[in-house]
């Protein structure tokens, strides 16, 4: 359906509403105003009387043609004849009584200025409409009563009436054309903005997707070699990046399964606790590393529950491994959680850098990363974590002290465990559970502390100085290890985040 058929039933609908709603006045109205007929033209009340009555059927006639599809097909010669019944029936009430000096002219102007103010005619049958009620007075009067000069004032007056009104008819109509308008391009835009979204989800989707299988065939086959030679650096550095790289690429690919509404949460009877357990432990040796005191509050207190424990355990790994790199030496991370009623919650809260508040609200955007984010990120785990809550049925809020620390909590729905669930489910659990403390230690890995050796190369004592500046501590050992037999080096490994290297 084109714009202009649109804007055209849109009308007519519009039409046949107003016209309903003045119908019923005017059957209402018209009765109300027979005591009026007694008082100011009492010779002929009882002939007006038959006026109305006639103009009242002729009204419910019209309405209710207003309900029937040949009726609302035709609306607009409808709206014009009951318009001008009225105004005509004015001009006969006129005529029976003292023609051009009766004041029932004044409903005629009414009727005029009512009709083209609500009815959302166009401007022809608004001007015809007021011609014509205006002839049909002057008409009338003229044949049964003959000229008189208040005669010329009243036709002026309902000249004027009418031109008034046929002008606002005009201007009414071009609002609703552009108001039409503007809702078109606003639609249309809005379009076009949902088939880029949708557009770039496919893109993310498709993309990650391709991105996922060759890494599956690198991080595979370094897994073997790192069986075989368990102790060597590079294949450590290449695995536990590659895993990095990885959870990333799932990261993407899970928020673009959510926008198109294709992750779903799959419960299975879960223990949060051990879920929790799990991450904790696996986050430990980094805790160690960078002297970080990692305490667990209340885990062994949580009763097993119906819950996606994959998804659970992306929440609980993302607010984990930022807490880790947001803390700095000597700090704290706590990760405490309880059961109570139908709820049950944890919460992840340390003692690091915090968020400033004007921050807060926004941590939880996409690609958001706070002012000064220290650590290195990419600002969707977050936004993911929020949204995989929400998709298990809970919430997350989140609170923070510029410089003290910051507190993340989950609460969740506590689900009782059904045994179809259970059976359905165990063995995937299992598998995927353990995957995901594998892809949090590898996060962490980046958080500094990182342990691959940095092989030194013996450059010449005249060789020219080298001062390298590197976050990322594998990176940082690769580039040595090229650079350092031309080279002589100066290197600062893992200064305190939150201080600018000082070169
Ligand atoms: P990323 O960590 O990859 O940047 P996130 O979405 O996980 O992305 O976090 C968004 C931002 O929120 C971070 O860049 C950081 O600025 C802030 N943030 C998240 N957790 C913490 C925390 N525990 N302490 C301080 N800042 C945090």
């Amino acid at each position: 359906m084109d714009a202009s058929t649109r804007f055209a039933d849109e009308q007519r609908a519009l039409l046949v509403e107003r016209s309903r709603w003045l119908l019923a006045f005017g059957v209402l109205f018209f009765p109300a105003n027979i005591p009026l007929d007694h008082i100011v033209a009492p010779d002929i009340a009882s002939r007006v009387l038959v006026v109305r009555l006639g103009l009242v059927v002729a009204f419910a006639l019209f309405l209710g043609a207003t309900y029937t599809s040949v009726g609302r097909h035709f609306i607009r010669a409808v709206s014009v004849a009951f318009a001008l019944l009225a105004s005509l029936g004015f001009a006969v009430c006129t005529f029976l009584h003292t023609g051009f000096d009766s004041t029932y002219v004044v409903g005629i102007m009414l009727v005029m200025l009512g009709s083209c103010f609500s009815l959302p005619w166009r401007l022809g049958p608004a001007a015809v409409f007021c011609a014509v009620s205006t002839v049909g007075y002057l008409g009338l009067n003229l044949v049964g009563h003959g000229w008189s000069d208040t005669g010329l004032a009243w036709v002026a007056f309902l000249l004027g009436s009418g031109s008034v009104a046929s002008l606002a008819t005009h201007l009414n109509a071009r609002g609703r054309q552009w108001q039409f308008d503007q809702r078109e391009e606003l639609a249309q835009a809005k379009a076009e903005l949902e088939a880029l979204g949708e557009a770039r989800t496919r893109f993310f989707a498709n993309v990650s997707h391709e991105l996922r299988t060759p890494l599956m065939l690198i991080l595979g086959p370094l897994e073997d070699l790192l069986e075989d030679q368990p102790g060597d650096a590079v294949f450590a550095s290449m695995w536990s990046n590659g895993v990095r790289l990885q959870r990333q690429v799932e990261m993407l690919l899970d928020l673009a399964c959510l926008e198109v509404g294709r992750l779903e949460s799959r419960p299975a009877r879960a223990d949060l606790g051990d879920v929790l357990e799990g991450l904790v432990e696996a986050a430990r040796p980094h805790a160690e590393r960078s002297g970080i005191d990692l305490v667990v509050i209340g885990l062994d207190e949580l009763p097993a529950s119906l819950l996606d424990p994959e998804q659970i355990e992306t929440v609980a790994g993302n607010l984990l491994s930022n807490a880790l790199k947001f803390t700095p030496e000597g700090g704290r991370v706590v990760v405490e959680a309880s059961a109570s009623g139908e709820m049950m919650w944890f919460e992840v809260r340390d003692t690091g850098v915090g968020i400033a508040p004007d921050e807060i609200e926004r941590i939880f955007d996409r690609f958001h990363r706070a002012r000064g984010a220290t650590a290195p990120g990419t600002g969707l785990g977050l936004a993911l974590t929020c949204e995989l809550v929400e998709l298990n049925g809970g919430r997350i809020t989140a609170r923070s002290v510029e410089g003290e620390g910051s507190a993340f909590r989950v609460v969740l729905p506590y689900r009782p465990v059904t045994m179809d669930v259970v059976h359905a489910r165990e063995q995937t659990v299992e598998v995927e559970v353990s995957a995901g403390s594998t892809r949090l230690e590898a996060l962490l890995s980046d958080a500094g502390g990182r342990t691959v050796k940095e092989e030194h190369g013996t450059a010449p004592a005249d060789a020219p100085h080298i001062l390298l500046v590197e976050d990322n501590a594998d990176l940082r050992a690769f580039v040595v290890g090229q650079l350092s037999r031309t080279y002589r080096g100066e290197h600062r490994l893992g200064w305190r985040r939150g201080a600018a290297p000082n070169p």
